[in-house]
């Protein structure tokens, strides 16, 4: 099965043939449809207009639920088309916490993350830390802006083709193993609000929202 939103994390709709049916469960490659994966949400949107209720990783295999039964066989071609503001939501509120992680990380490298989970709304990072995070944010959200505003470009490339093993890198700042789907630019991530949450003892939470 090809991956096609890493390769085109862009691509909105795709014909794809038909792999496999079993009841409403099907597989199609190449994809352009995500599954949640690596704390990001899965995409939502229709095959062949037919709503798709639930998208799975199983091993290297993705399989699609529908929400109702196909109309269509195997090796047919059949039309994917996914949810854009929402996959955009996504990759923007991604590759924002991807940001704010490393520049935590640069300041403390003894720090650990406890969690950690992207949705269309809001991302979170959980970090096992006494005290309060949000006396950070000041200086974390200058260093977000300025790498926002300088426009850097983002790669995304494997780093082991058999094991689907991906990274993203931006020149000059940082290489992270990650197998979602990423912007082209940091300057897409745009203006953003770190909240925080305590959720436990040496348990802080730092959300994260779009401005725009
Ligand atoms: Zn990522």
């Amino acid at each position: 099965m090809e991956r096609a939103f890493w390769k085109t994390p862009y691509l909105t709709t795709l014909d794809a043939p038909v792999l496999s049916i079993e009841g409403r469960d099907i597989m199609i490659s190449p994809t352009i449809f995500f599954a949640e994966s690596g704390g990001q949400e899965s995409d939502q949107g229709t095959i062949n207009r037919i709503e798709v209720s639930q998208a799975t990783v199983e091993g290297d295999q993705i399989v699609y639920r529908l929400a109702a039964d196909p109309d269509f066989t195997v090796g047919d071609l059949v039309n994917v088309q996914i949810d854009w503001p929402r996959r955009y939501a996504l990759m923007r509120l991604h590759f924002a916490a991807e940001i704010v992680l490393e520049l935590f990380y640069k300041k403390f490298p003894e720090l650990e993350k406890i969690g950690a989970h992207i949705g269309q709304g809001k991302a979170r990072i959980d970090f096992a830390l006494a005290g309060n995070v949000s006396q950070h944010f000041p200086d974390i959200l200058l260093q977000v802006e300025q790498l926002v505003a300088a426009d850097l470009p983002i790669e995304s490339r494997f780093t082991d083709t058999e094991k689907l093993r991906r990274c993203w890198r931006i020149e000059g700042f940082s290489q992270v193993p990650c197998g979602g789907t990423h912007l082209r630019s940091t300057r897409e991530v745009g203006r953003i609000r770190l909240k925080r949450n305590n959720i436990g003892a040496h348990k802080e939470r730092v959300e994260i929202y779009l401005l725009d």
